[in-house]
């Protein structure tokens, strides 16, 4: 069997499908609406199980509206988890890979039958607008299949090696560590979340999946889904609640043998450090950037205004791709700029359910305060050109909204050019030339995405050939860095944004949750 995209979006453009899919979105919603409010356990062992208090998730449109409320499970539940995998794990390992393709391949058919219904809930917890919300539960879904496809490719990792001696058999195979601890962000809720317990749990390992706290709801659906398509008891566990203790407990534990999180850079060095303190342990981290596109002199301006705009605003720059900073050549900068603010003018904020709005609120209340610290200081060390500001207004008093922001004229080794902001935020410089360009955008300790807009091939082929970072695109009116696809960009990256240079959705991936036995007898 093959492999292809869900692309549900972009099937119904080709197919003149776009109504049908607002029609289906809609009443999806009503469908989750009907279900906000209700009290959902974590799952240890294949048992519904009730932490001793519950926490709100609010949608961060309007906070008043709880979607759902979960268990705030501690060190106790961690530890059961944990054990619970654990005793799990022989089995699962010893089950015929083929077996564990065929439950994911379920999984993923589960997910995909209830498709408009995640996006409609994903809209609600964490404010991806709809085409946003759908690519996320698509790219769950692909992440899926996708490492299913590998697997089968691989033929399960065995292969026959080569005799040095006459009477010689020797075997190469890929074996699973053991229990992993999978923790996820909020701003792939449901692919990122499916694509690390997929790697975990179908190469046999068994799991224990921690979700971010503003987004359980999705982490629930993916283990609802993965159940029911056939993982048996304690193969794949869910615990909800705070990083701080039930997150740093999964790490903590000795029984953990791998360790897979995407998230910030602070929390992943932090959770890296106490996960392989005493024992070296295979950990994999997928973190933040600060991604960069350089507009170079033989830029077409057609495809750089939307592709960077596009880029630094789509999901309100909370993407770990987002473009944040832009290089434009000086020949060409007052013309962008006047293109880039028209362009971001017209970009509409507000509910993500609505099918006209671009953008939704940021994900909670400490993003909300960051955005504004970042604009003051951009006001104070250079200038605002479009946004800047929080909308409080009417229907936006009661969510996280803010207006998409770019700045000119902050100094080059500034902070807000150095750290991941994580907000609708976007910096722009003029450079004088492509190796300035270059430098500029391979200065910094991240190394997660990148682009460059020309219509120069020998500065395409320089630019690919000196830029370091592990996701790289040139004219990509899309979003200048964002939107990678599984099986056709691996996500993955390098310096600061990752460790383990495999990217997600690549040929590579599963490799990292395995271990290489060599078996030798002799006949
Ligand atoms: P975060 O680091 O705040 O949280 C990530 C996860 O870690 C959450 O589940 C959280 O509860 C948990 N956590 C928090 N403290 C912990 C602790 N002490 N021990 C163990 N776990 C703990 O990140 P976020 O705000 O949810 O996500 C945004 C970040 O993720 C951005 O930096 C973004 O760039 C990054 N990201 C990277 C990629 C990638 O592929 N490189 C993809 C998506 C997001």
């Amino acid at each position: 069997m093959g492999f292809d995209n869900e692309a549900t979006y972009l099937r119904a453009t080709h197919a003149g499908g776009v109504p049908g899919f607002h029609s289906q979105y809609d009443k999806a919603l009503e469908r989750v609406e009907a279900e906000f409010g209700e009290t959902h356990p974590v799952y240890i062992d294949g048992k519904e199980v009730h932490a001793s208090s519950t926490f709100a998730d609010r949608s961060p449109s309007d906070t008043e509206r709880v979607l759902g409320h979960f268990q705030q499970a501690g060190r106790d539940e961690a530890g059961r988890a944990v054990k619970a995998a654990l005793r799990a794990f022989p089995d699962w390992a010893e089950t015929d890979w083929r077996e564990r393709v065929d439950i994911f391949r379920r999984g993923a058919d589960l997910l995909s039958g209830q498709k408009f219904d995640l996006a409609a809930l994903m809209s609600h917890e964490n404010g991806k607008n709809r085409a946003e919300a759908m690519a996320d539960v698509d790219e769950a879904i692909d992440l899926v299949r996708w490492y299913a496809h590998v697997m089968e490719e691989e033929a399960g990792f065995e292969q026959e090696m080569g005799r040095y001696l006459e009477n010689e058999r020797s075997r190469s195979l890929l074996k699973p560590y053991g229990v992993w601890g999978v923790i996820s962000p909020f701003n792939f809720p449901l692919a990122i979340a499916a694509g690390m317990t997929t790697g975990a749990v179908l190469t046999g390992n068994t799991a224990v999946l921690k979700p971010a706290s503003d987004t359980p709801f999705m982490a629930v659906r993916l283990y609802q889904a993965l159940r029911e398509a056939g993982l048996p008891d304690g193969v794949l566990n869910l615990v909800t609640g705070p990083g701080r203790s039930v997150g740093a407990a999964i790490v903590e534990n000795p029984d953990v043998s791998g360790l897979i999180f995407t998230g910030s850079r602070e929390v992943g060095l932090l959770s890296f450090r106490a996960f392989t303190g005493d024992f070296p342990k295979p950990v994999i981290t997928e973190l933040g950037g600060k991604n960069p596109v350089i507009v170079s002199e033989h830029a077409d301006l057609g495809k750089a205004v939307p592709g960077v705009a596009l880029g630094a605003f789509g999901y309100g720059g909370q993407k770990c791709s987002a473009t944040s900073r832009v290089y434009v050549h000086r020949t060409l900068k007052e013309d962008f700029l006047q293109g880039l603010v028209e362009f971001t003018e017209g970009l509409r904020v507000g509910d993500p359910t609505d099918p006209d709005v671009y953008m939704g609120p940021l994900i909670n209340e400490k993003a909300y305060r960051k955005y504004q610290a970042y604009v003051d200081l951009a006001r104070q060390d250079g200038t605002v050109l479009v946004g800047g500001q929080a909308l409080t207004e009417g229907p936006f008093g009661r969510g996280y909204f803010v207006a998409p922001t770019v700045v000119d004229g902050l100094p080059e080794d500034h902070r807000l050019l150095r750290e991941e902001l994580f907000v609708p935020f976007l910096d722009v410089a003029a450079v004088d030339s492509l190796e300035e360009g270059i430098a500029r955008s391979n200065g910094s300790e991240y190394g997660l995405t990148a682009g460059i807009f020309t219509e120069d091939p020998e500065e395409r082929v320089e630019y690919f050939r000196k830029v370091r970072a592990g996701v790289v695109y040139a004219n990509r009116e899309q979003g200048a860095t964002t939107g990678a696809v599984i099986g056709t960009q691996p996500f993955v990256g390098w310096k600061h944004s990752g460790i383990s240079g495999k990217g997600a959705g690549g040929l590579y991936y599963l490799l990292q949750f395995l271990q290489e036995q060599s078996q030798t007898y002799y006949v």
